[in-house]
């Protein structure tokens, strides 16, 4: 079954997001180191009538990697292409999508991190000097080909920025971490999203839905969908705490965002008492795959003091085990050791 809190786009989710998504800086709530710098690059761009420096943007799915980049798009008064990594599987495929940019388009790629070395061999040249260089034909009447492109910005987003090599990652000119999200913030995304479907929100339920949310505006805005239906099947004009409390415990959440499925990761960590515990051993215990641990349970957990990775494996820190009622393993030597 789906997780109601899964970071990754649900199938269908799209359009109701696109409905939802900011076009403006003011709906942009949040990531404001960002949003300055990238406002200072756009004006200096436009200023210098030329194409805006290539942007690299990684952090966990759901933050607003793809919003940005459209409003980026919207400030350059740019047309802006938007595809996957995993849809561009041959160098022809790229070399297909670069010869129909036009000068100042973006183009923007998802999950950058999984293109193929084949793919980036041709993506180099084309950021760096605005270049395709391409063989046409096989074998000894092989002939390579260079076209001159348009100036263009490459907007790349990935998850994990680790996993990008290094020429690639070097020819952005702007690298930008998204941050999770602060629950007042969440707040006013949700606030925002509930006028924009036209309902009335409490204030207070709002904080609610913000405050299970993982830090995730993908997140908050589906549980603000899902308790709008419980608002709407018991006919309230406005949507009430006390509907919002009840639709997130039926959902599965709990009061700080957890499902069952974090809570088993959690539980798996303590029971170790200390010890570290291996990604592979945590993977073969929940019948997940490491990729999905890493990339999608295990973040938010990190960044918010539950889960602390070492180089031995990952540890349930004191935060957890006070949450699960249990107690700690003597920390007193410095170390989580018993
Ligand atoms: P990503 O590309 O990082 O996976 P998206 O840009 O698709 O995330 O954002 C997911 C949803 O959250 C979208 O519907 C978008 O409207 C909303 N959203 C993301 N960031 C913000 C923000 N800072 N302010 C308001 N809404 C946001």
């Amino acid at each position: 079954m789906q997780r109601i809190v899964e970071i990754e786009r649900f199938e269908g989710e799209e359009s109701v997001e696109t409905t939802l998504r900011p076009s403006k800086w003011d709906e942009y709530i949040g990531q404001e180191r960002i949003k300055s710098n990238l406002k200072v690059f756009i004006e200096a761009s436009i200023k210098r009538g030329e194409a805006l420096d290539h942007v690299l943007f990684y952090g966990p799915p759901g933050l607003g990697k793809t919003t940005l980049s459209n409003i980026i798009a919207t400030q350059m008064s740019s047309n802006i292409k938007t595809t996957a990594a995993p849809m561009i599987e041959k160098s022809g495929d790229l070399a297909a999508l670069l010869t129909n940019v036009e000068e100042g388009d973006i183009l923007f790629i998802d999950e950058i991190h999984r293109l193929s070395p084949a793919v980036e061999e041709i993506l180099y040249p084309a950021m760096e000097d605005y270049r395709l260089d391409i063989i046409i034909g096989s074998g000894p009447a092989a002939q390579a080909v260079k076209i001159d492109l348009p100036r263009f910005t490459l907007i790349g987003a990935t998850t994990r920025a680790g996993m990008l090599s290094n020429p690639l990652r070097e020819r952005f000119g702007m690298h930008f971490r998204m941050e999770f999200y602060s629950i007042e913030e969440l707040s006013i995304i949700i606030k925002q999203a509930s006028s924009k479907l036209e309902r009335d929100i409490e204030e207070s339920s709002a904080l609610e839905i913000a405050k299970r949310s993982r830090g995730t505006p993908r997140i908050a805005l589906r549980l603000l969908r899902r308790v709008r239906d419980f608002a709407d099947v018991s006919d309230e004009s406005k949507i009430l705490l006390k509907t919002t409390v009840f639709a997130l415990e039926q959902l599965g959440v709990n009061s700080v965002g957890f499902d069952e499925q974090d809570l088993k990761l959690l539980n798996l960590l303590a029971s170790a008492r200390g010890r570290p515990m291996g990604l592979s051993t945590v993977a073969a215990a929940l019948s997940e795959d490491e990729g999905t641990i890493e990339d999608v349970l295990e973040p938010y957990l990190i960044a918010n003091g539950y889960v602390e990775k070492t180089a031995r494996g990952r540890i349930a820190t004191v935060k957890t085990y006070e949450m699960l009622k249990l107690t700690p393993p003597n920390i007193e030597q410095g170390g989580l050791f018993e």
